[in-house]
């Protein structure tokens, strides 16, 4: 062999040693299952205000044993359930994934689409195949999730299936390629899919809808769980900013669930805490009967507890309603955190906990207590702002809507003889002379406004060109598009919706907390660093390193 032969070799062997992959020697390890649970509504400060009655083994114990990312935010508007669960499981906002609201408006058609529907599915489970409530999919999710990036790194042999009493907190964080996505249908008591996942259910879904137990939690009624004069942290039960029931005059504990049952029908159970423990059993059963975690590759099953947010709407969120259903929401995981650790052995899993969004108080209990709030009547304003603008355009209703704080056009009625650029700057004039909105921009430009970097990047995050309208409208802090002086809700930029908790704990997580600011989107590619997998193809996030121990 001549010297230049050596070296040729030298480097080449060189090369080889670099490009060996690390696992070559020890195996890649990954857990057997990855837990994702979203609690809908959770407002980050919930991980503490009822701390003091909470047990040790369920939100303490992910505290106490896991890694808590104490400042998570969401880094778009508006804060809906469907956003907040696509944009944890893509790591992306609504500009990539699609997903632009719980509803949102296909501007080129002025056509409402709800988030999951698709009408080329069927209902598996339940009713005839037109039955609305199962023609459900993620076909509008137009991004990968995290869920969908751990098929395809396994070849599609992990197991991924999404559960919850709605049907986009199972659809959307499951993904395109999942088994299943399993959600409530409150007509018939039971876990229905579609045809997007399978043609009948499994035998074992059949047999947990037969045990009928929505019917036996709600014959128990909902009183609380300790004694009523007990619960601190809240204003007094049966208080002018709550909603009734159906059928019901009073808010009064205990909430004769038995009685109202037989007038509301099992969809009721949505609104109180037994729908978290109805979720927990279903999440139980597809562990068992699916053998989650039992596969020589990573399963992933993705929960979504529903009920907080029904209740934080119909309560508010300082109600003793909403203290009873975290109490009892604890002691729920910690009877869920057990199974896992006797099902899959503790440390083989890694579970995280995170919300969609969180959500304001009431604003008629805001401004009883000297704080600056109040109520946007959408309906009314846009009734207002279409007058103003036929007073210019000689066109009635050239506005369609105003969901989502946006201003959606009625584009069939703007002709050629209407200067649309006129049109937006009138729209935005009209704002302008509004007490309660804060900032009115057109998206498109937001990036030239003169509001505050955190705000523009929201607005720019969350405009998706096919399905926003053309111009944002942010209102002050406080204020809510609600006719409704009862309930709370939730949906802008603000921190109280923005800010959620999110605490890892299992296997590759060291016990910690961080208060540095991250972000939703950071969720996915922390699990895609853990798993050793891609990130999702719209993720914007980066892997939270102090979760990873660097
Ligand atoms: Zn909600």
């Amino acid at each position: 062999m001549n010297i230049k032969r050596v070296i040729n070799f030298s480097i080449f062997s060189f090369c080889l040693l670099l490009s060996a992959p690390v696992i070559s020697q020890n195996q890649l390890e990954r857990p057997k299952l990855v837990v994702g649970i979203v609690v809908d509504q959770m407002r980050w400060d919930y991980l503490y205000r009822f701390s003091n009655r909470y047990g040790n083994d369920g939100f303490k114990r992910l505290l106490n044993e896991g890694f808590s990312c104490e400042n998570t935010m969401l880094n778009y508007v508006p804060s809906f359930t469907a956003i907040g669960h696509s944009s944890i499981y893509t790591g992306s906002v609504p500009s990539i994934h699609g997903i632009a609201g719980n509803e949102f408006i296909v501007q080129a058609t002025g056509k409402s689409v709800y988030c999951t529907e698709d009408t080329a599915v069927y209902s598996v489970g339940y009713g005839d195949k037109k039955y609305k409530k199962g023609q459900m999919s993620p076909f509008n999710l137009k991004a990968t999730t995290i869920t969908d990036e751990l098929k395809l790194a396994t070849n599609f042999k992990s197991k991924v299936i999404g559960v919850s009493i709605k049907d986009r907190g199972a659809i959307l964080p499951a993904g395109h390629a999942a088994d299943a996505a399993y959600w409530f249908d409150g007509t018939s008591g039971y876990f229905i899919t579609s045809s997007w996942y399978m043609k009948e259910l499994p035998k074992w879904v059949v047999d947990f809808n037969n045990k009928k137990l929505p019917e036996q939690y709600l014959k128990k009624d909902w009183n609380t769980l300790y004694p009523i004069d007990t619960y601190t942290q809240s204003v007094s039960d049966n208080n002018n900013y709550e909603e009734l029931y159906e059928n019901s005059d009073n808010t009064q504990f205990p909430i004769k669930t038995s009685q109202l049952m037989k007038k509301n029908g099992y969809g009721l159970i949505a609104a109180t805490p037994y729908g978290n423990s109805l979720t927990l059993d279903m999440a139980k059963e597809v562990i068992a009967n699916e053998q989650m975690g039992e596969h020589q590759n990573t399963d992933f099953l993705a929960v979504s507890i529903s009920s907080p947010d029904y209740i934080g709407h119909q309560f508010t969120v300082n109600s003793v309603k909403m203290e009873d259903n975290y109490l009892r929401l604890d002691k729920d995981l910690a009877d869920f955190f057990a199974y896992l650790d006797g099902k899959i052995g503790k440390g083989n899993y890694v579970l995280y906990l995170t919300a969609d969004h969180g959500a304001s108080h009431n604003a008629q209990f805001l401004l009883d207590n000297k704080i600056p709030a109040g109520n946007w009547d959408e309906g009314a304003v846009r009734k207002e702002l279409n007058q103003y603008l036929h007073q210019t355009f000689g066109v009635d209703d050239l506005v369609l809507s105003l969901s989502n704080y946006q201003v959606n056009f009625n584009y069939k009625k703007i002709t050629k003889d209407i200067d649309k650029q006129k049109l937006i700057e009138n729209c935005i004039d009209f704002f302008k002379k509004q007490s309660n909105v804060a900032y009115v921009v057109e998206t498109a430009k937001a990036a030239e406004a003169a509001i505050p970097s955190v705000v523009k990047e929201k607005i720019i995050n969350g405009y998706n060109r096919e399905l926003c309208g053309e111009i944002q409208i942010i209102l002050k802090p406080a204020w809510y598009s609600d006719s409704n002086l009862k309930g709370g809700t939730h949906g802008v930029w603000n921190p109280y919706d923005a800010h959620i908790p999110l605490v890892w704990m299992g296997w590759g997580i060291k016990h910690g907390k961080s208060n540095q600011e991250v972000y939703m989107t950071d969720i996915a590619p922390t699990v895609a660093a853990l798993l050793h997998i891609q990130m999702p193809d719209g993720c914007i996030g980066k892997p939270i390193l102090p979760v990873l121990g660097q």
